[in-house]
């Protein structure tokens, strides 16, 4: 797989499989079947350096759909660190156990009002916008939590906007009101957990050193059963300690999670746990093995709500091309209990995602600056690389924090994906 991924080209993708010769053009993520005599003529314009010609002849060619310049897109969605607090001990939390390298504190109600009401005030009539939860454990601080819910909720109301809102919980403290007040508000619930017992309870015990997996379950398992508006899926954080994937993902969709995801741990403040290049392949067999079962389910007409795979078969089917892995610092930021912007959740309290405060809004040449420089076109080996615009480049917190040590997992991850799209009898 990664021999039939790695990057020969910064325009095009080409590839032989059973069904036939494919062509994923780079500019616009277009995916077409070529003919035999097509493929011979693109591999070896590819091997020429001449292949931008043989795309034009193939009116496959034309203006670049992404330019250099940084987008201008709105706040759209904030991520409140209401707790920078936590009950648990993960062996490699990004957060240092909730309190992102300080002391623990919680956010005051006016600052998480203020949030909202820049994030309600940001949103055009008839718009969107998100509003998540996250920590620490957000869950400790559930009073300023739900009174900015209900604040946004009306706020939105009132504005003619629709909000949207998420938690990432480590489920510990969940009860039945919480259940009762997400599904009110039609929330998106993201469970952290690390696998099976075994697993889970080794790298995210109690500061104590006790397991959490029994303690969450019990918390989880009614609200499973009571999803209607809302939505409770399960996120696996993947270290070499926990490498075995098919197993969880069949255990947890049978207990009734919408979906469930799978994300490797590529840098940890402590370094813990980090993944390296040996165990991202058998991190990638393992995804694949997962694929290939939603492969068949989907083809009998079954839902399998594997994430990863869920997520990469709507990003290719709407053709999905991209200047950046995700929002972060351009219409998505973290703030933190004392009111400061961040890039993201992840850069919460450190000084490299800075992106202002509240009471003075984004900072606007932090951003330009940010944006300038993280453009994917401004990266290396980015800018050469096939999968730029479905990857964006990489998450800027791990890229920032450990370079790409996953290029060759990433690109595999997608070569399986764009070959599972045709199978599964998706365009062209
Ligand atoms: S980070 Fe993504 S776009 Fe950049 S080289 Fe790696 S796989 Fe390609
Ligand atoms: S920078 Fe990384 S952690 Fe932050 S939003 Fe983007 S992908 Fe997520």
């Amino acid at each position: 797989m990664t021999l039939a991924s790695r990057p020969r080209s910064p325009h095009a993708h080409v590839w032989r499989s059973a069904r036939g010769h494919h062509l994923f053009v780079v500019n616009g993520s277009r995916l077409f079947d070529v003919e035999a005599e097509q493929f011979a003529q693109l591999d070896a314009a590819i091997s020429a350096g001449t292949e931008a010609a043989v795309l034009e002849q193939l009116g496959v060619g034309g203006t670049a759909f992404i330019d250099d310049q940084p987008p201008q897109v709105p706040v759209h969605a904030l991520s409140l660190a209401v707790a920078q607090k936590c009950n648990l001990g993960c062996t490699y939390c990004y957060a240092q156990q909730g309190e992102f390298g300080g002391a623990a504190r919680d956010m005051a109600l006016e600052t998480a009002l203020q949030a909202v009401d820049l994030l309600v005030a940001a949103t055009p009539p008839g718009g969107k916008f998100n509003l998540a939860f996250l920590g620490g454990e957000p869950l400790a601080n559930r009073a300023v939590l739900r009174a900015a819910t209900r604040h946004a909720a009306e706020a939105a109301a009132q504005r003619g906007v629709t909000p949207s809102f998420a938690i990432t919980t480590n489920g510990t403290l969940l009860n039945s009101s919480d259940a009762e007040f997400f599904e009110s508000h039609g929330f998106a619930v993201t469970i952290s957990l690390d696998g099976r017992a075994e697993d889970h309870d080794r790298l995210r015990p109690f500061k104590g050193g006790r397991g959490s997996f029994d303690r969450i379950m019990t918390n989880v398992r009614p609200m499973l059963a009571g999803q209607i508006r809302m939505q409770v899926s399960a996120r696996v954080t993947v270290t070499p300690d926990n490498l075995g994937l098919r197993p969880v993902l069949d255990d947890f969709i049978a207990q009734g999670f919408h979906s469930v995801g799978f994300s490797a741990l590529l840098n940890a403040p402590n370094g813990q746990g980090e993944m390296q290049p040996d165990q991202l392949e058998v991190m990638l067999a393992e995804l694949i093995q997962c694929g290939e079962e939603f492969e068949r389910r989907t083809a009998a007409g079954h839902p399998y709500p594997f994430a990863n795979m869920q997520n990469a078969m709507r990003e290719i089917s709407r053709g999905t091309h991209r200047p950046y892995p995700c929002g972060a610092g351009a219409g998505y930021f973290g703030v933190s209990a004392e009111g400061e912007l961040a890039a993201c959740h992840r850069f919460v309290g450190d000084d490299s995602g800075a992106m202002g405060t509240l009471a003075t809004g984004v900072d606007p040449e932090r951003q330009s600056r940010w944006l300038t420089e993280r453009h994917v076109h401004r990266q290396t080996p980015c800018n050469a690389c096939w999968a730029r615009y479905l990857c964006g480049g990489g998450c800027h917190h791990e890229v920032l924090g450990r370079g790409r040590p996953a290029c060759d997992f990433i690109r595999s991850w997608l070569h399986y994906c764009l070959e599972a799209y045709l199978r599964l009898g998706g365009a062209p």
